[in-house]
């Protein structure tokens, strides 16, 4: 269930779960910034710069991150975990997408592909193809955004402009999709927005158009935060916003589906014809020296598992 979606909600990419994606390209707009990066994503400014007003400018602006470490140090801490999970996790992803290239793949389909960039900045064998998968008025703001400031794909790229819980697999094939070569999917950042019956519908939907050879990498749901720490947490989000004039924006919990019968994603796969490999993001942030500044009281059985997968 979650508190405030339908089965049919749309957005555009300042409200509801089109937000999302702002949120989590501000963290990469800022990790790229900063002085040490685990990554570069040199588009995630420009796309964040035109998507509106919303809590990420905390992360951004280093006055305002200094405002928030002043009043709520621990809050403080959250924006920097966020930017470091953020950071981890693109990296881990980033590396999918070179394997599946060294591994001879050329049809990538990124799901739910929000403001991700890859495929204007990484680098990609020529004759690749990408689709991006979301709703129509989140990818056509990106488009439109990068074009203006004059960025062009690195790749042949094809927009998929429909909602995952319509016919999208008709829509991608009509969009050029061929289900006989094999395939890279990404599902980061989306499953959460899914609920359990969708995530496996969605994972059948992917088998059935997956040529043998081809690969998965999602991130995992994660478990369901204690409601009493989200409240508190939220509260303190609420009060730091007032006090530095940041536009209130929706507590991302409240957007996602909290399905305690969720299939874990890995033995989902293992059971439908992949071979799936499954790690702790949390274990990821330790080998990447990116976990030691979590937060106090953060529970880590929370996070999300990163899995990848071939198909047999
Ligand atoms: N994968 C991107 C990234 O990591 O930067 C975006 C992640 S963002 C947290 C969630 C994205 O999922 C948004 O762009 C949203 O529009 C998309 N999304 C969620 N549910 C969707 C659905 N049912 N159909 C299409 N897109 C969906």
């Amino acid at each position: 269930m979650s508190a405030l979606r339908t089965h049919d909600d749309t957005w555009d990419i300042a409200t509801s779960v089109g937000a999302t994606a702002v949120m989590v390209a501000a963290s990469r707009a800022a990790e790229t910034a900063s002085a040490d990066p685990l990554i570069s994503d040199p588009y995630a400014k420009i796309l964040v710069a035109g998507a509106g007003t919303g809590v990420w400018e905390a992360l951004l602006d280093e006055s305002l991150v200094e405002k928030v470490a002043a009043l709520d140090p621990e809050i403080a801490g959250v924006y920097h975990h966020m930017r470091s999970y953020q950071a981890v996790r693109t990296h881990f992803f980033d590396a999918f997408f070179a394997d599946a290239v060294r591994a001879g793949i050329r049809q990538m389909v990124i799901l739910a592909s929000g403001l991700d960039s890859r495929a204007y900045r990484l680098d990609w064998p020529s004759g690749t193809t990408l689709y991006e998968i979301d709703q129509p008025k989140v990818l056509a703001y990106k488009e439109q955004t990068l074009a203006a400031a004059g960025v062009t794909p690195a790749l042949e790229r094809r927009a998929v402009a429909i909602d995952l819980r319509q016919d999208w697999p008709a829509a991608l094939r009509a969009a050029g999709f061929d289900p006989a070569v094999p395939t890279a999917w990404l599902a980061e950042g989306l499953l959460m927005y899914l609920p359990a019956e969708g995530q496996d519908g969605l994972f059948e939907q992917i088998t059935a158009l997956s040529a043998p050879g081809s690969r998965i990498a999602a991130e995992s749901a994660g478990n369901h935060r204690s409601d009493e720490r989200r409240q508190q947490v939220q509260e303190r989000f609420k009060k730091i916003a007032a006090t530095i004039g940041l536009a209130q924006t929706v507590d991302l919990q409240d957007l996602m589906y909290h399905d305690d019968d969720r299939a874990p994603v890995g033995a989902w796969l293992d059971g439908h014809g992949w071979q799936a490999t499954s790690q702790r993001s949390t274990t990821e942030m330790r080998r990447l020296n990116r976990w030691a500044d979590v937060p106090t009281g953060s529970d880590e059985d929370a996070f999300s598992e990163f899995v990848t997968a071939v198909r047999n």
